[in-house]
């Protein structure tokens, strides 16, 4: 179910899973937190009532054994380690509605209403249990589980259990579950899982087991009608998505307004939530969940994360090093929500210098320093005349429909996509339209005053967009243009369409939005504009400035040729460029050239063919991690020999201090595609 082709006063209900009290947060709990408050705010911004519910699962095996550790009730032990999760997400600006403890009151008695429900109805019964059980996952394995006497999952050793036990008869619902898929094949997102679930479901169900007796574990919901038992802490866990509406204000009447929820997971927890959860509602005489998507698992540096490798990324650190909004951009941007993502320092550090420093956080600035300089005492004034550029105009009005509609279908990254495609619009047009060389003639004064106008507003509705992913540095747009904007009530409707700037303005120069990074990701010292890197502009290519980019022209940068910066190379015009065949090409192989401690010889695919090249690299490269690398090459260069290997063609790098970078692409490209 696309969440756009709800009716606009139909509400959403949202939902994070809760999370389990003892794990330590990781980046996974970030994203999908992170994802639903995007959405959150996304569809509150187009009018939309919304309700968001995150929480905490706080039952069960490790609990209580981590709470004897400690020696604490457990109780006691989850009310002290509960906020590493509350208190993250305050700092994430999440906007959750509300916040379930799975040990509040109102989640127990909901439970346990439930399980009376059912067993009355006869959807629970009694029934003997052996089975292999591992204490560490609590969960029962068949003996073909097991053939080695090790849990599948943990590997530790399992235990034989005989026990009596109460069970939930999902068996019951199977054909039902089945039949309901196949005519809502769009309420698992993405598809693939879906067929996952299909495929699941083509083998028996059988019945859940949903209690523990307490002589094994008292750490859990006491089930009402069987005393010596306690509710098994996943079918505990699950029902916080209905128990918590129905405790509120309204009650069944609640559940009813907002019911059904989606619920957005991770990958992990799928069958729980699509095949358990949706037999428990329809016993419980309550619809499926509207939509179940479940976003895929971030690798770091190309490796699986997990405990035993001690790769997990903290995301208190990374909110602590970079700011929790920077956070919040590199994981809505780099990845696709549903496909599995890969997590680097690098990758993190070219968003925060390219996208964030370069093209918003430049714009920003330079276009609010320009407004106060050519003001009348520093107070700016659209004119009365003033008639926004056509080409922004449409291309703020494109992105009304389509930035939140992509985000209400978790296509973050195409929606940061659309409006970074407006960014560089703004930026291209600083440079076409010159402001710096307008001011110098006072006949071209109204001129210069609307497109200032159009830049201005052209900015705070890019902070309107950018409020759903990053809404601190939203606030901080509104604030350095003095408009009134607040993340409360902000509509795209209203607020989202232009002309909605005061008309005068006494703006004063903003400090960076942004702090540019080093490789490591420590804040870099000296912004220093270099010519491969224009800091001030965007839109340009990494090879060459753009023509407006003259440090003496740019009001912005006035004369701040650092007395270290290369000099400029004298102008040349486009069909001097266009004779420079350059062309991405894939390094299908690379060794060491003999005798040489610089050189090595790579076998690049160029698109229409192979070609050898020779490179000085060998100093900050290994041949290894070149290999399938994506680099740029000049191709239309005369071949040469170097140390007796022709090279045809030549690598381009950026020289550093501690050796070259290689210039490379940040999106999969085919070799051969065309530079421009
Ligand atoms: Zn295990």
């Amino acid at each position: 179910m696309d969440l756009n082709e709800t009716s606009p006063r139909e509400w959403l209900y949202l939902t994070t899973p809760i999370y389990y009290v003892n794990d330590i947060p990781h980046i996974g709990h970030a994203y999908t937190t992170i994802a639903c408050d995007v959405v959150a705010r996304t569809a509150r911004m187009t009018g939309k009532p919304v309700f968001f519910l995150t929480g905490t699962d706080e039952h069960g095996q490790k609990v209580w054994q981590s709470a004897q550790k400690f020696n604490l009730s457990p109780k006691i032990y989850v009310d002290r380690i509960m906020p590493r999760f509350r208190d993250l997400w305050k700092s994430f600006r999440i906007s959750n509605d509300d916040f379930v403890r799975t040990t509040e009151d109102r989640h127990i008695l909901g439970v346990q209403d439930a399980l009376d429900r059912l067993w009355k109805k006869g959807d629970i019964y009694e029934g003997p249990y052996e089975g292999w059980y591992c204490m560490f996952d609590e969960r029962f394995w068949t003996q073909k589980d097991v053939p080695d006497g090790l849990c599948p999952d943990c590997k530790r050793p399992v235990e034989q259990v005989r026990e009596t036990n109460y069970f939930f008869r999902m068996s019951r619902y199977q054909d039902w579950l089945v039949n309901w898929y196949r005519e809502h094949p769009e309420s698992i997102r993405p598809e693939s899982r879906y067929n996952e679930i299909m495929g699941f479901l083509e083998k028996p169900l059988e019945d859940l087991c949903i209690s523990r007796p307490v002589s094994r574990m008292p750490w859990g919901i006491p089930i009402p009608f069987a005393k010596e038992y306690v509710t098994y802490v996943w079918f505990d866990a699950l029902l916080n998505y209905i128990t918590v509406p129905l405790s509120s204000p309204g009650g069944a009447e609640n559940l009813k307004r907002l019911w059904p929820a989606t619920h957005v997971i991770g990958k992990d927890i799928l069958t729980t939530h699509a095949v358990y959860w949706p037999t428990i509602l329809h016993a419980l005489d309550l619809e499926p969940p509207r939509l179940i998507f479940a976003h895929g698992w971030w690798t770091v540096n190309g490796e699986k994360m997990s405990k035993s490798r001690g790769n997990a990324v903290d995301p208190v650190v990374y909110a602590e090093r970079y700011g929790s909004d920077i956070l919040r951009y590199f994981l809505m941007r780099e990845g696709q929500f549903g496909q599995d993502a890969d997590f680097s320092d690098s990758a993190l550090v070219q968003r925060v210098n390219a996208d964030l420093a370069n093209d918003l956080g430049n714009l920003l600035s330079r276009v609010v320093a320009m407004a106060n300089r050519y003001g009348e005492a520093g107070v700016f004034r659209i004119p009365e005349d003033y008639t926004p550029s056509p080409e922004l105009l449409q291309a703020a009005r494109e992105m009304l429909p389509e930035v939140p509609r992509l985000a209400l279908r978790f296509e973050f990254h195409k929606a940061l996509g659309v409006l970074w495609n407006f960014i560089s619009l703004l930026n291209r047009y600083v440079d076409s339209r010159a402001p710096w060389v307008l001011a110098k003639d006072p006949g071209r004064k109204n001129e210069l005053d609307s497109v200032l106008s159009d830049l201005l507003e052209g900015v705070r509705i890019t902070a309107v967009y950018l409020a759903p992913f990053m809404p601190q540095t939203a606030i901080r747009i509104f604030e350095s243009l003095k408009s009134t904007e607040s993340l409360t009530g902000l509509s795209y409707q209203t607020d989202g369409v232009w002309g909605r700037l005061p008309k005068t303005l006494a703006l004063e120069p903003v400090s960076p939005l942004f702090e540019k990074r080093n490789p490591d990701g420590s804040v870099q010292k000296e912004p220093r504009p270099s010519r491969q890197e224009p800091p001030e502009k965007s839109g340009g290519t990494p090879v060459l400035a753009s023509p407006g980019d003259a440090p003496s022209t740019d009001p912005e940068n006035p004369g701040q040729v650092q007395p270290e910066a290369r000099p400029a190379k004298p102008e040349i015009d486009l069909e001097a460029f266009q004779k420079v065949e350059l062309t991405p090409a894939r390094v299908l192989a690379a060794e060491p050239v003999p005798k040489s401690k610089k050189l090595l010889k790579l076998t690049v695919d160029i698109g229409r063919e192979k070609r050898t090249v020779v490179a000085g690299i060998a100093g900050s490269y290994t041949p290894e991690e070149l290999v399938g690398k994506t680099i740029l090459v000049l191709a239309n260069l005369k071949p040469a020999k170097l140390m007796g290997v022709e090279s045809q063609g030549m690598v381009l790098a950026a020289q550093t201090e501690g050796g070259v970078s290689l210039i490379t692409f940040d999106r999969d490209l085919d070799p051969g595609s065309e530079i421009r």
